[in-house]
């Protein structure tokens, strides 16, 4: 599930990142950072998932040290990097020493992951930029996968409303967008419709919905709930 406020607090320029923590979460971060071209440096302290990373090539490079101790950090160069990214989950303790060491050498973007709402609140004490909550947001994920399976993609703009990409509903085949009135029925608007390939943006309220598309909507979560989907 991704948030607006991620986008807007990230910098466009930032190239370089470092992860601390090579757990599943960390591994998951460095390899798709690494996909998107980024630079990553990885860190543990267990000098095997290290290697395991270098191995896996899911970094550029690996350092194994105790995120706990800043001169580790200096050292590393973490201090240098454009956003250091905190994967500790379980060690709550380290996790929020760690975020405090980076956030007091300076202006480094710091986004950490949280295991529990008290630890996440802990993290944005000591300075955090961006806390992220992944198993709640994968168990919100699912229960909205298992539910409405015609939704393909959400977008959360606040927690009360959304951008989503819907298959088009049987019963708004065949119908265009005015005949529908999705503004006064269910108080949405609709973005986009295309299919996999193609979207057409800002669609007129006369073109026709087929059954093999999709739709973006924007709207109240209450109000994409309503949707026969
Ligand atoms: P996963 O990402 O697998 O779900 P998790 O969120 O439960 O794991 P932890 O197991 O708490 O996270 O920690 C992730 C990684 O962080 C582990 O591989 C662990 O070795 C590493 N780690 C823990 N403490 C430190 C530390 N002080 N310095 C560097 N790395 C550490």
């Amino acid at each position: 599930m991704q948030n607006i406020r991620f986008f807007n607090n990230m910098r466009s320029t930032t190239r370089h990142f470092a992860v601390i923590g090579l757990g599943r979460f960390g591994r998951a971060t460095s390899e798709t950072l690494r996909k998107m071209g980024y630079q990553v440096l990885g860190t543990d302290i267990d000098e095997s998932l290290v290697a395991q990373a270098l191995d896996d090539k899911i970094v550029d490079n690996a350092i194994q040290l105790d995120s706990t101790k800043p001169n580790a950090l200096r050292a590393a160069g973490i201090f240098e990097v454009d956003t250091v990214i905190v994967a500790i989950g379980k060690y709550v303790e380290e996790s929020i020493i760690t975020t405090l060491n980076v956030k007091e050498a300076g202006g480094t973007f710091v986004a950490a992951k949280a295991s529990s709402e008290i630890h996440g609140k802990l993290l944005k004490r000591v300075g955090a930029d961006l806390v992220v909550f992944p198993e709640y947001d994968a168990g919100c994920e699912l229960a909205y996968r298992i539910t409405k399976p015609a939704i393909l993609e959400r977008f959360d703009l606040d927690p009360e409303s959304s951008i989503v990409e819907i298959r088009v509903p049987e019963e708004f085949s065949g119908k265009t967008i005015e005949e529908l009135q999705l503004r006064n029925r269910y108080g949405l608007n609709v973005l986009a419709i295309g299919d996999a390939k193609r979207f057409k943006i800002n669609p007129e309220p006369q073109e026709r919905l087929c059954k093999n598309s999709c739709m973006v909507v924007i709207g109240s979560n209450r109000d994409i709930q309503r949707l026969p989907i």
